[in-house]
């Protein structure tokens, strides 16, 4: 079974994690900073809330979709645990801008009062690194070596368990106008700050900040940044809990850490897919080429020739273009494989092949591996002249290749060649006669003693006319 710091390296591949550590560090700078002037005043910016929670919203949301994709296709439970603490922030967020005084109506919508909102922001704060905590225990190795159906359960009943907490305690919070004890006078929260949630949820955030650096060793992206994520709510924490008072300087850079925390593994998510994409098209590629090549030679393959072809007379008929093929065949070469073995018959190809595919200079032309040891060339607007050009220029490449033959010690490996034109004044484009006509010409070759190119005279068939050679 692989291990889950394995898969999550897969998942998210090794990249640099050094703008992880940069953001840690100005999270840490800037609290510091601002932790002296956190309790300034700086009066209310009507839109801010809205527009923070709002962010906050769909950030978690799409941070749950995606981890949970993420644990479709790898099955890994961790990721699906670990959306269950970004659903319950997008649920708490949600009711936080529904309810925040000033936002909708003057006390906040769906009946809540004066304590509605810190009490939502207290459940928040410390129900996320609370579920980021279950999630984290299933890569602990203890739990992590148990069955997938068993962490999968354990994922989905932490979903479950984090979506019925988030809608109890906004109820709690909200409901008749909060039944909660108060935590806040006005903008001024002091009570928060004595209160025993303070200590409970600063603490849930450094446990699982430290439990996130103890479990992962922050191997993988996503556990640098999700260690990131948690830094910045302990910081926001901190801050929310130094400023003592809505709209305070602390106040409002708090919350701005809250949309840092919500948008890196989001982040980081969204850079790992489009990877994944990258990836795919590039696989994609290689598959679409490799299905075209044949694996010995590199050249085409028959298949791609049969698809090819006919398309290629077609255009040149349409254009009023003339076209040439080239039947090859190496000469002897079942005696060669007798002689040297199969190996050395393959190396005798893969040598020929490339040989003839370095004669093919125009974009058009391609060599195909007809079967066997026999090939094909196409050669698009090319006459005749043309034709016999390559054919002889091919011809001439193979035999600067000095293989001894099987025949004699002096008696180097050749070809022979049956080339068939194309002439869109008087020919039809029928792909399975030209190559009966490249074949008929190959094997006039072969008759009239090899190690030589023939051309099929279309302008009369029944004529093949022998070259002499270039
Ligand atoms: P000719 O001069 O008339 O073409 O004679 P030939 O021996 O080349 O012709 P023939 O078609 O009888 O033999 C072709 C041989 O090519 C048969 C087989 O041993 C060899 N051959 C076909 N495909 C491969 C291959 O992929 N690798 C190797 N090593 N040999 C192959
Ligand atoms: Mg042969
Ligand atoms: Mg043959």
């Amino acid at each position: 079974m692989n291990s889950p710091n394995r898969i999550l390296r897969d998942l998210v591949p090794e990249g640099s994690r050094v703008a992880a550590g940069v953001v840690a560090l100005l999270i840490i700078v800037a609290t510091v900073l601002l932790l002296p002037v956190a309790e300034q005043p700086l009066g209310e910016v009507k839109p801010f809330l809205p527009m923070f929670a709002t962010t906050v919203v769909i950030t978690e949301y799409l941070t749950a979709y995606m981890l949970y994709t993420h644990f479709r296709s790898s099955r890994m439970a961790y990721l699906a645990a670990l959306a269950s603490a970004s659903v319950f922030v997008a649920i708490m967020a949600a009711v936080q801008v529904l309810i925040f005084p000033g936002v909708f109506s003057e006390t906040g919508l769906l009946g809540a009062g004066a304590q509605s909102a810190v009490w939502i922001w207290t459940f928040w704060h410390g129900g996320y690194p609370f579920f980021v905590l279950l999630a984290l225990l299933l890569l602990t190795p203890a739990v992590a070596r148990r069955r997938a159906s068993v962490l999968s359960g354990w994922a989905h009943a932490e979903l479950l368990v984090a979506t019925g907490a988030a809608i109890t305690l906004a109820t709690l919070a909200v409901a008749d106008g909060g039944q909660l004890p108060p935590l806040i006078d006005g903008a001024a929260y002091t009570r928060l700050i004595h209160s025993p949630a303070a200590p409970v949820v600063l603490g849930i955030n450094v446990l699982a900040l430290l439990a996130c650096l103890a479990i992962t060793r922050l191997r993988d992206l996503l556990s640098a940044w999700l260690a990131v994520a948690l830094l910045a709510s302990l910081a926001d924490v901190a801050l929310t809990l130094v400023a003592g008072a809505r709209y305070s300087a602390g106040w409002y850079a708090a919350r701005c850490l809250s949309m840092v925390s919500s948008s890196v593994v989001l982040g980081v998510l969204v850079w790992q897919t489009s990877n994944l994409y990258r990836q795919l098209a590039r696989a994609h590629e290689a598959l679409a080429e490799r299905a075209v090549r044949d694996a010995l030679t590199g050249a085409h393959n028959r298949g791609h020739f049969i698809d090819q072809f006919p398309r290629d007379l077609r255009r040149a008929s349409r254009e009023r273009l003339p076209l040439a093929v080239l039947m090859v065949d190496i000469d002897y070469f079942k005696a060669y494989n007798d002689m040297y073995g199969h190996q050395k018959g393959d190396e005798c190809l893969r040598a020929v092949a490339h040989a003839m595919q370095r004669v093919l200079r125009r974009p058009g032309d391609y060599l195909a591996r007809y079967g066997g040891e026999e090939f094909v060339v196409v050669l698009p607007n090319t006459d005749t002249s043309g034709a016999l050009h390559v054919a002889g220029a091919v011809r001439e490449a193979v035999a600067a290749l000095a293989i001894v033959g099987a025949q004699a010690a002096d008696r180097n490996v050749t070809i022979s060649i049956g080339i068939a034109t194309f002439n869109p004044d008087f020919d039809t484009f029928d792909a399975d006669v030209m190559v009966r006509r490249a074949d008929d010409a190959l094997y006039r070759a072969k008759r009239e003693g090899r190690d030589r190119a023939e051309l099929f005279d279309s302008k009369r068939p029944d004529l093949i006319t022998e070259l002499r050679d270039p």
